[in-house]
């Protein structure tokens, strides 16, 4: 729907709004903006606020460049809930008059796009973990102590010892109409999830940047801060952000439910198709839904050495089974990619994924039956029998997948997709170089 520029400014004037930031991300997802007062917003949405590209990752641009104009998105302003004057915009780039290749939000538009030509719509719901820690004598601690004897998932007395800044996180999301509809203590101390409601996807990465935002200045509030680092703590569980995915038709009819699945999994063929390519590029997305070092670290079996960790190892599906890399979690119609953490840029990572379940959809793949048993305790010669392989175990295998996949080439654009490994490969050769604690510990006096 095209929305009036001065219908949204004398609306916000009214709610006593009175600037607009215009906001766009870059690579990692992290939201820039420039703020304009409100009598600017008309100038704004016609591309006066230009940004230099040379100063943000994954912008290809030189210091010589013309600049990049952010266009602010008029229908999906977030009110800031901690700074009522501000509201949000999340917004395209373009450059002299055409859209920026390596914008990231026009990335994912591009590939909604793919997806309206079948006549589809994708819908995303992107489950929400984290940590929310203070600074203790010995690192990182939780804000309240859980019960240390009993395992922490679920844990009624901690979360509402905890309730004031979860409340406070929870009532804002709500305001904003997100339809937050359940929250609890997650598997690791001080770990936390809230789940909100399911929405377009481009609506959906707008509000987990948004949201990503929002955990740190409403936790910083409190004293304490919140983290979406994928794997804070080694012997516990990581925080992921679940992408839960369907597609609709124009009618917004859920076209991946399927009662009478004969799979038994209320999923469609639609559905079971979307996850073949999904799993087809399943290492190479893992670089754009996994991005960083530490991400590998979460994407472990359970161990003594990494406690229960709920990830995902394998590319393999399943019904509502937690050791898959995709589920379909009980009561079916939807598919949920357990392998994304919230480092992820939430544009490019629905682009791709998206755009992968679609090439399934086109060739007509079939995934094979569900694996319903614990992958985490198959042997080599079980997982090659079922033609199950492993997930990348570092940033390096995922990228050096994400190089070659012309998937990826072609989603990213050759702008974002150059920018992207050049960034990336730099990540791992600066984690490479380091030497760490625990090699002189293992080493030095050893040999
Ligand atoms: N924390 C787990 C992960 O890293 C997921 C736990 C769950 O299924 O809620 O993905
Ligand atoms: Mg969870
Ligand atoms: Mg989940």
């Amino acid at each position: 729907q095209p929305v009036d520029v001065s219908t949204v400014r004398s609306e916000l004037a009214g709610a006593g709004v009175r600037y607009a930031a215009i906001s766009f991300v870059d690579m990692h997802g992290k939201p820039k903006a420039k703020v304009v007062p409100l009598g600017h917003l008309d100038g704004a949405a016609s591309g006066s606020e230009l940004f230099t590209g040379a100063a943000l990752d994954g912008v290809p641009q030189e210091v010589n460049d013309d600049e990049v104009a952010a266009v602010p998105d008029l229908a999906r302003g977030i009110a800031v809930p901690w700074q009522q004057d501000i509201t949000w915009f999340p917004s395209d780039l373009w450059l002299n008059g055409a859209t920026f290749e390596a914008c990231s939000r026009q990335i994912l538009k591009r590939s909604q796009a793919r997806a309206a030509e079948l006549g589809f719509v994708c819908n995303l719901g992107i489950e929400t973990e984290f940590f929310i820690l203070r600074d203790g004598e010995n690192g990182p601690e939780p804000i309240e102590e859980s019960d240390s004897l009993a395992k922490p998932c679920y844990d009624l007395r901690t979360l509402l010892r905890s309730f004031p800044v979860v409340d406070e996180l929870v009532t804002a999301m709500n305001a904003l109409g997100w339809g937050v509809y359940s929250f609890d203590h997650e598997d690791g101390n001080g770990q936390f999830e809230i789940d909100f409601a399911y929405t377009d996807a481009l609506g959906m990465a707008d509000r987990l940047t948004f949201f990503k935002l929002m955990l740190g200045e409403i936790t910083r509030r409190h004293g304490v801060y919140g983290t979406f680092m994928p794997k804070p703590f080694a012997n516990q569980t990581g925080s992921g952000a679940h992408m839960n995915m369907s597609l609709a038709d124009g009618e917004g009819t859920n076209l991946f439910e399927e009662p009478a699945d004969p799979r038994g999994c209320g999923l469609s063929t639609l559905g079971y198709q979307f996850i073949a390519g999904v799993l087809r590029h399943a290492r190479s997305i893992s670089a754009v839904i996994a991005p960083t070092v530490n991400s590998y670290k979460r994407l472990v079996k359970s161990g003594s050495l990494s406690g229960f960790t709920w990830a995902p190892v394998f590319a393999a599906y399943g019904d509502n089974n937690r050791t898959n890399m995709l589920r379909i979690p009980m009561g079916g119609g939807r598919v949920e990619c357990r392998a994304a953490d919230a480092a992820m840029n939430p544009y490019l990572a629905t682009a791709l994924v998206l755009a992968a379940g679609l090439e399934g959809i086109r060739e007509e793949l079939d995934p094979g039956l569900p694996n319903t048993d614990n992958l985490y305790l198959l042997s080599e010669t079980e997982l090659s029998a079922r033609g199950i392989s492993s997930l990348p175990r570092n940033l390096l295998e995922a990228m050096e997948a994400f190089q070659e996949d012309p998937l990826c080439q072609e989603v990213m654009g050759p702008q974002m997709h150059a920018a992207f490994v050049q960034e990336k490969l730099r990540e791992w050769e600066e984690y490479h170089a380091h030497i760490s604690q625990w090699e002189r510990d293992r080493y030095l006096k050893f040999f």
